[in-house]
């Protein structure tokens, strides 16, 4: 495979959004990065052009049978100028691991971290560098074979988009309400809900819309065969501290492994707090709250980093956590990961990469 990723500029330079106006996934940088795939080629013809519409046959599969995947990781401005990525290679793992389930060919995973941080190169003065402020960077892969039959397309396009964001919390973390849906299913098991493919989150609009009207920022998604173990929240993995100990539903093949809920886990570990990987009821987490042992619960994805749950809703009861303040250890490990996102912490686990 031809690897060198050939390069073409944009003549005119788009307006850049406003720092105090910017919207998550609303604006797009100058360039993006495409590579295609055809059955004699493989991956090949790696290269930069100016951000553009693309152009598609109305049959390609992609519009039809969604196979599909993508990824989300993010690019930061620290405080001495340079720009990081944080664990790029997990994501391009897992990029690999959703191609695998929906029947992609594979990726170079090397080939595409280089992709993402040429693209990042070129598009560097977009990146944002208020406070919390960042460049969101969306790889994706569509299948692009014209064909009405199902089957998995013989062509493909991998593409990097990048979006300069705001701040998450944009008056310091805050913790959000959240609604147990007992109706809905995400997905099940021997389903695809451990790739991130556009199908899981198809199906996640209806529950997400319905809570919405309810004042809930999320639905808190139970597995779908019995709607009794906890698996996830909107789209980012859970975790609850009970009694002392901090608990998330293991990875149990339709749950998304998330890069952050690793990297939360191998904090605590560092830590010394007790924490474990394992199923968790909502009867378990009910009890707890009777109890008053249920301390804290949080959300943990690229996107807000932390969560932190002040009040999940279950069956008519409120169940209010903390007092619907941030607990310690949310705050913790919110500070943290973003303090070595930033570069105003250290970074003992060599979790990020320089691009320039
Ligand atoms: C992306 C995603 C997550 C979080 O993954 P991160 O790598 O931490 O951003 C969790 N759950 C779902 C369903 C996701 O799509």
């Amino acid at each position: 495979m031809e690897n060198q990723i050939t390069v073409e500029k944009a003549t005119t330079k788009k307006p850049k959004p406003e720092a105090d106006q910017l919207e998550f996934g609303r604006s797009f940088t100058d360039h993006m990065f495409i590579l295609d795939y055809d059955v004699e080629q493989g991956w090949h013809n790696p290269r930069i052009v100016p951000y553009q519409p693309i152009i598609l046959d109305p049959a390609a599969i992609v519009f039809h049978y969604g196979q599909t995947v993508f990824e989300g990781l993010k690019a930061y401005i620290t405080n001495g100028g340079e720009t990081q990525l944080f664990r790029p290679q997990k994501n391009m793992q897992r990029l690999n691991r959703s191609n695998e389930r929906m029947c992609i060919p594979s990726i170079d995973e090397e080939l595409a971290l280089e992709a993402i941080k040429e693209l990042v190169r070129i598009d560097r003065e977009w990146i944002p560098t208020a406070p919390g402020t960042s460049l969101y960077i969306r790889p994706f892969v569509i299948s692009t074979e014209p064909y009405l039959g199902v089957a998995p397309s013989k062509k493909y396009q991998f593409i990097v988009i990048l979006s300069p964001v705001g701040a998450y919390y944009k008056e310091g973390i805050n913790p959000v309400k959240i609604a147990v849906e007992t109706e809905f299913a995400r997905t099940v098991k021997g389903g695809t809900g451990e790739a991130k493919t556009a199908g899981n989150y198809a199906s996640s609009l209806k529950a997400q819309e319905l809570v919405a009207k309810e004042g809930y920022a999320q639905v808190l998604w139970l597995d779908g065969l019995e709607k009794k173990y906890i698996e996830e929240v909107g789209s980012m993995n859970v975790f609850f501290k009970i009694n002392g100990e901090v608990v998330t539903p293991e990875l149990n093949g339709s749950i998304l492994e998330g890069v952050t809920r690793n990297s939360v886990i191998r904090l605590l570990d560092h830590w010394g707090i007790p924490h474990s990987e394992r199923k968790i009821s909502m009867d378990e987490i009910y009890q707890a709250y009777q109890n008053g042992e249920l301390e804290e619960a949080f959300g943990a994805g690229t996107a807000a980093v932390i969560s932190p749950i002040g009040e999940l809703a279950w069956k008519g009861e409120k169940l209010e956590i903390n007092q619907g303040e941030t607990g310690p250890i949310s705050k913790k490990i919110y500070d943290t990961l973003t303090g070595i996102q930033y570069g105003t912490e250290d970074d003992p686990f060599g979790w990020t990469v320089t691009v320039s």
